[in-house]
């Protein structure tokens, strides 16, 4: 068989992300200040803001690296094109997240064929995410009130990062004056224009729409209905191509995303905070590869090792794009094809997960609002904790599947509690490696509810029936 000679795509895929690790690691330890100034460049920042072509121009910007040399330009070439891969991927998977989150929606809930089955399949899907995000946020409290990881932190450390953090904390801060209040979120559900919904990806008022516009095709006669679904099924399946196409690109795109990334942080900021990742890494990893499988081998009858092998693209992609809605074509996709989850539970599990299933967000507000009472030594009591697991609950079904939105839903969290938001300064600088790490098993959970539920109705193919329909 072909694929036996040739790598499969999720090795590739680690690949691209090893290397992306490594070269970001390198560049952030020999790349210095001095190198910049060998090459001719006295401020990178400006430098590297400006355009291909405007290098020797002697605008005020670059004045300063009047000297910048042939390297120099190489230097920023290679930056930009790396860009532009990295960019091009998250953008092709996110030009495709709205339409296939209308099309495939609409046709999983229309192929359930009546509302009690509607209803009984998204009550099971709800409560399994509610269920596991409860639990992660348990987790990831219990192992931060073990830890103690705010305690380490002294205030100079603390004073300097709220200085070096000041202005994004007022972003993130000023942010939250944008979330509507719970009733206006309640209004805010059904689209005054499903098109401007579309438009303005707003999911939450897209799954809305999708689910109502299934739900009434199951009660028109079948002679009309059916050549509105077919028509969404094809669209469905068309898109599922594009994506299996733009996978091609995901070894070389995981590396252009991860290596920056790795780079813009730094790693300094990591040994300042680093006691407060591990703990919230190892949450994560707790609920990745303990919860999940229980529930899995429990209700599923799934195993570990088949699920993260059918899965693993869609987890790379996560975590190299930050972005539950920009990994949902793929998570989508993975759990039809490699799984063997039927194509109108995983079109009705998935694209809701990637909008209200955030069990890695939840733990990580949790977890991070702990550290934060910790560091201003304010214990929490079990009563306020309580409040912590309720609102990180809501604040992840809040939070939207793109990059960096849970810090933003987290300021609610650090309300709810009497936490001063101004903590946020210090575990900011590592947000955006946590943003890929809480990413990973936010969409692990949808494709861990759409297995269950697939299973609970019959729906689920064997490890054999897969292989047999994939070699056909
Ligand atoms: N980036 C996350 C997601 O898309 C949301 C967040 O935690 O910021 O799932």
């Amino acid at each position: 068989m072909a694929d036996q000679k040739k790598l499969a795509l999720h090795w590739k895929i680690v690949i691209g992300l090893a290397l992306g690790v490594a070269v970001g690691v390198l560049i952030d330890r020999f790349w210095t200040p001095g190198t910049w100034s060998s090459i001719g460049v006295n401020d990178p920042r400006s430098f590297m803001a400006k355009r291909a072509g405007e290098v020797f121009a002697s605008g005020v910007a670059s004045e300063a690296n009047a000297d910048a040399g042939f390297v120099a330009g190489a230097v920023r070439f290679i930056a930009n094109a790396n860009t532009l891969i990295g960019q091009l991927f998250f953008r092709s998977l996110r030009f495709i997240a709205v339409p296939i989150v209308l099309c495939s929606l609409t046709v999983g809930v229309a192929s359930l064929g009546d509302l009690k089955r509607l209803g009984r399949i998204g009550g099971k899907t709800i409560a399994f995410f509610v269920l596991t995000t409860a639990i992660s946020i348990a987790i990831g409290l219990t192992i931060t009130d073990v830890v103690a990881p705010g305690k380490q932190i002294s205030p100079e450390a603390r004073a300097e990062m709220t200085a070096q953090y000041k202005s994004n904390v007022e972003a993130s801060v000023g942010r939250t004056s944008e979330v509507p209040s719970f009733w206006q979120q309640g209004l805010d559900l059904v689209p005054p224009n499903p098109f401007q919904a579309l438009a303005t990806a707003q999911m939450l008022q897209v799954i809305v729409a999708a689910m109502a516009l299934g739900a009434a095709l199951t009660m028109i006669p079948q002679a009309k209905s059916g050549p509105v679904i077919a028509f969404f099924d094809a669209l469905t399946e068309a898109i599922v191509m594009l994506v299996n196409a733009i996978m091609r690109l995901a070894p070389i795109a995981v590396f252009c995303l991860v290596a920056p990334a790795i780079v813009i942080m730094g790693l300094d900021v990591l040994s300042a905070v680093g006691v407060y990742c591990l703990v919230l890494v190892s949450g994560l990893a707790i609920v990745m590869l303990v919860v999940y499988p229980i529930m899995l081998r429990i209700f599923g009858g799934v195993g570990f090792a088949r699920f993260f092998k059918a899965m693993s693209p869609a987890m790379l992609t996560a975590f190299s794009s930050s972005s539950s809605n920009a990994t949902l074509p793929v998570t989508i996709s993975c759990t039809i094809k490699r799984l063997g989850v039927s194509e109108r539970i995983a079109s009705f599990v998935c694209p809701l997960g990637a909008t209200i299933n955030m069990a890695g967000t939840a733990m990580y507000q949790g977890v991070a609002t702990v550290f934060i009472a910790q560091m201003y030594e304010l214990d929490l009591t079990i009563g306020q904790q309580a409040i912590v697991v309720l609102t990180a609950t809501l604040a992840g079904i809040g939070t939207p599947g793109i990059p960096g939105a849970g810090v933003v839903m987290l300021v609610i969290v650090l309300e709810s509690v009497g936490v001063p938001a101004e903590g946020i300064a210090v575990i900011l600088g590592v947000d955006r490696i946590l943003d890929m790490c809480r990413t990973v098993v936010n969409i692990t959970g949808d494709a861990a509810a759409a297995a269950v539920v697939a299973k609970t109705e019959g729906e689920l193919l064997t490890e054999a029936e897969v292989a047999t329909r994939n070699a056909e």
